[in-house]
């Protein structure tokens, strides 16, 4: 148990002295062998057991709670890596958590830790499929422990807030599960109007990205479309790729539901005049600029959304730079067919809830007609400031409708 605390303290510090500048280096190659090495699962087991034994030996070893917040803290660090939470779920995070809360008061008194996996981490890791198919296993086993010394902590409210949200992204992957959900697809021939079932289409048999409705179509998206560019490096990154083609299904599927849902709250932005100047002012720099309609998922697994300049905004990382390419190539394209939305999400491990590794990704949507972003463009470019604010809440309305 000694040693844990140990491994414990060293992970911490370690994890600090990695958010310097000089170690950024580090920070990508450390982590994933302590990863591998079993750090995740050894930590939670060790707190786990501890948080498992009753209040007398506890208060027998004097050490116990330190070496168990000491875990705590640490772990708390690693787990807004999806793959980290998935390792300590599997490896009992969810009763320790229970456990702990239960614990006297005096005894958790100043431990952040707990409160910040509850609102923040947990919830956050939602948007990965693989955790959330984990914490549809484990969940219905952690309600036999659930007692009332927990459901008098100050933390059961923070708890039953992170399992109803557990509970909707399990019903969105339960959907997705089901043979009888349909995907759609719209042909990536940008010329071509045809959309329909995923069933309908032809993948393009080198990155496997890109779909299309005939032969024809796939020709003159890879000649004149501009394919033959990109086509290699997709498939290169794809490969590479550390989200699995489920987990960005779920991904997709998660953030069309929130924009059917919540798209008034981007109506809500841009009754804003500072948001509406902001946007202008970023046209009127670069007319040929896009918009991109971001729903922010890092705070704690609900997401917000706003509206911005594509022109601000780069891919986060060589995997994405790629997609973006592509997806950017094709709604310059689109004649204003095809709208490119962003999920924002955590997914890396950081000692401070700043600095943790955020992860964009992107996403396009095809629609029949020009789409609500092609509306606000049109009236940056082309009306006048004095008129703007009622036309931007007229096409509002109406998008709101339609979607
Ligand atoms: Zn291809
Ligand atoms: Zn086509």
């Amino acid at each position: 148990m000694f040693s844990f605390h140990y491994l414990a303290s060293f992970l911490g510090d370690l994890e600090y002295c990695d958010d310097s500048e000089h170690t950024m280096d580090r920070k990508f190659t450390l982590w994933p062998v302590l990863f591998a090495s079993g750090v995740v699962q050894s930590l939670t087991t060790a707190s786990r057991i501890i948080s498992e034994t009753n209040a007398r030996l506890q208060n027998e070893n004097a050490s116990f709670p330190a070496i168990h917040f000491q875990c705590l803290e640490t772990l708390h660090g690693l787990l807004t890596w999806h793959h980290a939470m998935l390792e300590s779920l599997r490896a009992g995070l969810l009763p320790l958590i229970v456990r702990t809360a239960s614990m006297p008061k005096e005894n958790t008194e100043g431990v952040d830790a707990l409160q910040t996996l509850l609102d923040h981490i947990l919830p956050g890791s939602t948007v990965s499929y693989t955790v959330v198919a984990e914490l549809k296993v484990q969940l219905p086993a952690v309600d036999s422990i659930i007692g009332p010394e927990f459901q008098n902590s100050r933390y059961a409210s923070s708890w039953e807030s992170f399992v109803s949200l557990a509970r909707r992204r399990i019903d969105l992957m339960d959907e997705m599960d089901t043979k009888a959900s349909v995907v759609f697809k719209a042909c990536d021939n940008m010329d071509c109007d045809t959309m329909g079932p995923k069933t309908n289409f032809k993948r393009c048999s080198n990155c496997r990205e890109a779909y299309y409705c005939s032969v024809d179509c796939q020709k003159i998206d890879w000649g004149s479309g501009g394919h033959r560019k990109r086509c290699h490096s997709i498939r290169t990154h794809s490969l590479k790729n550390d989200l699995d083609a489920k987990n960005r299904a779920f991904m997709r599927r998660l953030l069309r539901a929130d924009l059917v849902e919540r798209r008034y709250e981007e109506a809500l932005s841009l009754h804003d005049p500072g948001c509406l100047f902001f946007l202008r002012d970023t046209m009127r720099r670069d007319p040929s600029d896009l918009l991109v309609t971001v729903l922010d998922y890092s705070a704690n697994g609900y997401p917000r959304m706003h509206i911005e300049g594509l022109a601000q905004l780069r891919a986060d990382d060589e995997r994405g730079a790629v997609y973006w390419e592509e997806h950017i190539a094709r709604a310059a394209r689109s004649r204003g067919r095809m709208e490119l939305h962003l999920m924002l999400v955590r997914d890396g491990p950081g000692s401070d809830w700043v600095h943790r590794r955020k992860r964009w990704l992107m996403f396009p949507q095809r629609s029949e007609y020009p789409s609500f972003h092609h509306a606000l463009l049109q009236i940056f470019r082309h009306r006048e400031e004095t008129d703007e604010t009622e036309t931007v809440a007229q096409i509002m309305n109406s998008a709101v409708k339609i979607h």
